[in-house]
């Protein structure tokens, strides 16, 4: 059964409509991320889920009942933001408490609840530490802790690690991640973070200027991007353009010096407009003499660790992406090279109305 509904749910500020006929499910025990650039709607959705707004139309339904003008305090949600809204001078004990105490719990109770969810976040015997002496992860802990205490049916967390340095970020990624399938809590999670939701999420949506674009798993979204703004935002990409020829028994699509055949499989005929994603990892670096390929010069070298991230320009000056394995002699600027993928490299975009280029 789904947790949570959203049938054409639109939100407006004024005249500003942010929120755009949303339809949405997310299962029970399910982790399910909303992903977009910064407002595209991801927070104003979340609060309309919390209780925090009203939807200006639309039904929004928990556990099967509609919830569009029931308080906050009604809910079975519960919201953990990136500003952490515990009592500094409290200790732990008294923060993960909060909760259970005004809804007059037993002492005894409280005292069990409070160490066994203390124990899921990795704090057994942190009871008494002030939050004040805790590190910012820590302290991130002890609100998941005070959300989760009160066994909402639906966690709402609104970048809750955006305020961390990028290894406690992934540290943290992992543990809340074990923390919700131990719990087996229903989990929202909004982020801009690509790589965040990926990592996370058991499915995703995409938001963009209020809309959803697509919804899915990490897999399907990376492999099979409905969208042109999709197929950037999920990582980087190389958006191909035109229509597709037939050339014996193949099927290609030309734009400028790039010829790219296309597989019968994705659908397209014969004289279709068609937009291919072309992942910069799929493309080979061969040498200026090698007797295939496109001809390219390096633009650009970027070094990403464990990978490299070339910007390769074409003949009709063009940039193309090209990531390949880090390596100790990286080509520098300015060399000739030849460029060239494995026949069905790339992949058709259903939607063919090219939205503006994330890169
Ligand atoms: P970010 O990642 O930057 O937080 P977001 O995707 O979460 O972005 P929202 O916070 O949902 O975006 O905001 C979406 C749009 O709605 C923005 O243009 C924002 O300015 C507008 N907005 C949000 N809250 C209000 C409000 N209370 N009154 C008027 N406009 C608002």
């Amino acid at each position: 059964m789904a947790d949570v509904v959203l049938k054409a749910v639109e939100k407006s500020f004024g005249s500003d409509r942010v929120v755009k006929s949303i339809d949405l499910s997310v299962e029970k025990g399910e982790f399910f991320s909303l992903l977009g650039p910064s407002g595209c709607g991801k927070t104003t959705t979340l609060r309309m889920i919390a209780g925090l707004e009203t939807p200006s139309s639309g039904d929004l339904l928990i556990r099967g009942e509609r919830m569009n003008n029931v308080p906050i305090n009604r809910r079975p949600t519960n919201l953990v933001f990136q500003r952490l809204a515990l009592f500094p001078h409290l200790d732990v004990m008294e923060n993960v408490a909060f909760g259970l105490r005004l809804k007059g719990m037993p002492r005894s109770e409280i005292q069990r609840r409070v160490a066994d969810m203390l124990d899921v976040v990795s704090l057994a015997g942190f009871q008494t530490r002030r939050v004040a002496e805790l590190s910012g992860g820590q302290q991130q802990r002890v609100a998941i802790a005070r959300a989760l205490v009160n066994e909402p049916a639906v966690l709402l967390l609104d970048e809750p690690l955006g305020a961390l340095d990028l290894k406690l970020q992934l540290k943290l990624q992992r543990e809340l991640k074990r923390i919700q399938r131990k719990t087996g809590t229903t989990f929202i999670y909004v982020t801009h973070n690509q790589a965040e939701a990926l990592t996370l999420s058991d499915r995703l949506a995409v938001m963009n200027e209020g809309r959803i674009e697509q919804i899915g798993t990490p897999a399907e979204m990376y492999l099979g991007s409905a969208t042109s703004f999709v197929a950037s935002f999920i990582g980087r990409t190389n958006l191909i353009k035109g229509r597709v020829e037939r050339r014996g028994a193949e099927m290609r699509v030309t734009d400028g010096p790039l010829v790219i055949v296309v597989n019968e499989a994705t659908g397209l005929v014969e004289a279709d407009m068609a937009v291919l994603s072309l992942r910069p990892e799929r493309i080979s670096i061969l040498p200026a003499s090698a007797g295939e390929g496109v001809d390219a010069t390096v633009s650009e070298v970027e070094f990403l660790g464990s990978t490299i991230l070339y910007r390769m320009r074409l003949t009709d000056d063009r940039l193309l992406l090209v990531q390949t394995l880090a390596d100790a002699a990286p080509l520098s600027e300015g060399m000739a090279t030849r460029l060239s993928w494995d026949k069905h490299a790339a992949l058709s975009i259903r939607n063919t109305s090219v939205s503006e280029d994330v890169e």
